[in-house]
């Protein structure tokens, strides 16, 4: 079966470089022209290299732990002392109920893939994301930092590869491409909504690396389950090897964590980051 609008389509060319994404053709089959003759490529484009995390509200701190364990009788009174020594006691016993009175309250913009990854922590976490139905996405789009490791270093298992840096020349190529393809695709969907086609259809035409905000809702139980999972930590009991942008935010969760409720991130830590 022939499939003319993939005909001209440079983004499947393994060499992204110096491709002009305006001369690229638009890529239905109505409509053989170069895109920068019917819809400019917009200017506007926002290009994101991170993860942006914001504490919208939060009750985390270590007096609700201890109030909750001792319910009404003890918590108050307790000194600073008594409570270090609680918390430590509960999460070395992994008595994790009295962390599910911490609430926090984030919002986050991320790349697609990383609420792929984020979306499955199903237990303690209410999610609630822009919609794409219902409003036409911004040109925002991920495109890795300079340091971020992504080239695998030889002789590295599969399961376990170690990554460095990309050279410069790599970095480039591959950034650039990924620049490409974004604008492209991004130009579909305009296209795609101009010719009538509505937003939950014309989304198809989107990559992963389009950003996208969540309201993010947890408990401090269900988060340290998290940080168990997304922070790559070699002293960890049980060391997890995270997708580098997950790790991001994580660690961002986490620097919060330890401002509102020091004793009990303290404990996590000693506990060798195991969810209580
Ligand atoms: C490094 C890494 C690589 C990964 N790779 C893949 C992959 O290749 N493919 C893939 O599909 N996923 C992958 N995942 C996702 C992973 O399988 C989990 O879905 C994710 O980490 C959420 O963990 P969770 O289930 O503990 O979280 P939550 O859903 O928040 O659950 C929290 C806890 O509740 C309990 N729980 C939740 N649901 C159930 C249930 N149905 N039955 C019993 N107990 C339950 C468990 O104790 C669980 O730990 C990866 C995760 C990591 C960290």
């Amino acid at each position: 079966m022939s499939r003319p609008h993939l005909i001209n389509d440079h983004r499947y060319t393994t060499d992204y470089a110096g491709i002009d994404p305006a001369k690229a053709l638009c890529q239905f089959e109505d409509c053989q022209k170069p895109k920068d003759q019917h819809i400019p490529i917009p200017d506007q484009f926002e290009w994101f290299d991170h993860c942006e995390v914001n504490l919208i509200e939060s009750t985390f701190n270590d007096d609700s732990v201890c109030f909750a364990a001792w319910t009404s009788t003890k918590g108050d009174e307790a000194d600073h002392g008594a409570r270090k020594g609680l918390i430590n006691r509960l999460m070395k016993d992994r008595h994790g109920t009295p962390f599910e009175h911490m609430f926090i309250q984030f919002q986050v913009t991320a790349p697609i893939f990383v609420w792929r990854e984020h979306h499955r922590h199903r237990i303690g976490f209410s999610y609630n994301e822009e919609s794409a139905r219902y409003r036409t996405m911004r040109p925002r789009f991920y495109v890795p930092p300079r340091y971020r490791p992504m080239v695998q270093i030889d002789g590295t298992k599969a399961m376990d590869y170690v990554m460095v840096e990309a050279d410069d020349e790599t970095y480039d190529r591959f950034s650039k491409g990924l620049k490409l393809i974004s604008q492209s695709n991004y130009h579909d969907y305009e296209r795609a909504l101009e010719i009538g086609v509505v937003r939950e259809v014309a989304r198809m035409c989107l990559p992963v690396n389009l950003m996208s905000t969540c309201v993010v809702s947890t408990n401090a139980r269900a988060l340290m389950n998290f940080l168990s999972l997304r922070v790559k930590d070699a002293d960890a009991a049980y060391p997890s090897n995270p997708q580098w942008e997950i790790n991001q935010v994580a660690l961002e969760y986490e620097r919060h964590f330890e401002r509102l409720a020091p004793l009990t991130y303290a404990a996590f830590i000693a506990n060798g980051r195991v969810a209580p």
